[in-house]
């Protein structure tokens, strides 16, 4: 992803801090227990929605179920992250439960509280027009990264991975696009067509996204999977055109992931603009971006970004927003390893020396910090130039020291071994230490976790 706001969320550290101030307030003035954190005190197993999506408004309703398990005792509020959305009828195990709503937090108060281990199943109806994330087009709409505004889910939780169970009820003749696989479509008697899609594996919630709409579509079956071109323009593209070099970029990622594309299956739906976003399974490509990159295609970068994400970000995924340059110094780094592949080494020096400039950009003005640093950042200038830039000069200053085996074994090892799980900065070091039989705690030090 490149334009949304992730990891400007207060630190899981700061979070506690702030939770036990609210407690302690809230005892000493004998009042209720303080509203919990979206996320505090349980994790979730499953979400299923069921949607009816309104084309032409975005506004969506439906159902959602939600499988929970508590991971602490005397759990008596399960806190989700707030959005737009009417929540009614809520339910717990079947026992109607109160939720309250805002744009900090939706809270069900439970008849019974949860202990560690126990299971429970939160059902209800949600409608209204979300507040973001989900956009028109011609024909159609898709939603980008805020999964949150139009179902109720953790936004912020990137490590509590669960499974996505999609119904989408759509007026005949709809294209959809969504999460996993996609099971048989079903002709209702109202002119709709339900369309089924199920994760395969468990996901982090901003990857929850879908498109609808009457999209042209290429789709072609390779020997790496089925890959899907979808056009949410009007300007009629030539999809085979743009999308040329994506059978060749499933090989090359594939090959240093060292696994197949997840589902062995890809969409790409260009969409006007800028935008630029990975989800499970597919991603948004902005038209306006790839019209800048043919007039300037030694910059081109986001069919190869987002493509990576497949791995690195939606597969193994970073635990926390701490750990968020995982995702995106990996991404950014495969870019540059992609053009050194297909255009030589001085692509590779160039694409790294764009990084070098953006980091030192940020440094001129004071601020440079290392990759797994907590805080807040002062802009999104900033944390892209850390996250994204110093995490991929990072990688080709740890490919250039313990050499191209050791670091690609090391890449594969990391990424085989968290396929479908979270990981930390630690596991990724483990990782190149494993690789490389060294040391390599210093230069951890140094770049990753700071003095
Ligand atoms: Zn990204």
């Amino acid at each position: 992803m490149e334009n949304k706001a992730a990891g400007v969320s207060i630190p899981a550290v700061n979070r506690i801090a702030i939770l036990a101030l609210l407690l302690a307030a809230a005892s000493s003035a004998g009042a209720q227990p303080a509203t919990i954190a979206p996320g505090d005190g349980f994790e979730v197993e499953r979400y299923a929605v069921a949607l009816r999506p309104d084309l032409a408004t975005t506004a969506v309703s439906g159902t959602e179920t939600i499988g929970v398990r508590g991971t602490s005792d005397r759990v008596a509020q399960l806190s989700f992250t707030g959005n737009a959305l009417r929540i009614t009828e809520a339910t717990v195990d079947a026992t109607p439960v109160q939720v309250s709503s805002s744009k900090d937090a939706i809270v069900f108060t439970l008849p019974r509280s949860l202990r560690k281990g126990d299971k429970a199943t939160l059902r209800f109806r949600i409608d209204g027009k979300p507040a973001r994330g989900v956009t028109s087009v011609a024909g159609g709409i898709y939603t980008s990264y805020f999964a949150c505004d139009w179902m109720v889910c953790l936004q912020d939780a990137p490590g509590d991975k669960a499974h996505l169970a999609l119904d989408l009820f759509l007026p005949v003749g709809t294209d959809s696009v969504g999460v996993g696989r996609a099971g048989p479509t079903t002709r209702l008697s109202n002119a709709m067509v339900l369309h089924r899609w199920r994760s395969s594996r468990p996901y982090s919630s901003y990857l929850y996204a879908f498109a609808a709409g009457q999209f042209t579509r290429q789709a072609a079956r390779t020997g790496l999977g089925e890959l899907v071109y979808l056009d949410g323009t009007t300007s009629k593209a030539d999809l085979a055109r743009l999308f040329a070099q994506t059978p060749e970029l499933v090989a090359f990622l594939a090959d240093k992931a060292g696994m197949a594309l997840p589902d062995r299956r890809y969409v790409q739906l260009l969409v006007p603009g800028r935008e630029a976003q990975e989800s499970a399974g597919f991603s948004l490509i902005g038209e306006a971006e790839l019209d800048r990159e043919r007039d300037n295609p030694s910059s081109a970068w986001i069919i190869a970004h987002e493509m990576a994400h497949q791995w690195w970000g939606n597969l193994v995924s970073c635990a926390t927003w701490q750990d968020f340059w995982l995702n995106e110094g990996i991404a950014t780094f495969m870019v540059a390893a992609w053009k050194q592949h297909s255009s030589g080494e001085a692509a590779y020096r160039q694409e790294l020396d764009v990084a070098r400039r953006r980091l030192e950009r940020v440094r001129e003005t004071g601020f440079d910090k290392p990759l797994a640093w907590a805080g807040k950042y002062p802009s999104l200038s900033a944390r892209r130039a850390v996250q994204y830039s110093k995490g991929a000069l990072f990688l080709a200053h740890l490919r250039e020291s313990i050499g191209d085996a050791a670091f690609w074994a090391a890449l594969r090892g990391f990424t085989r071994q968290h396929a479908g799980g979270t990981v930390t900065s630690k596991d990724f070091q483990n990782a190149m230490e494993k690789a490389s039989k060294r040391d390599l705690s210093p230069m951890f030090a140094e770049w990753v976790y700071g003095g």
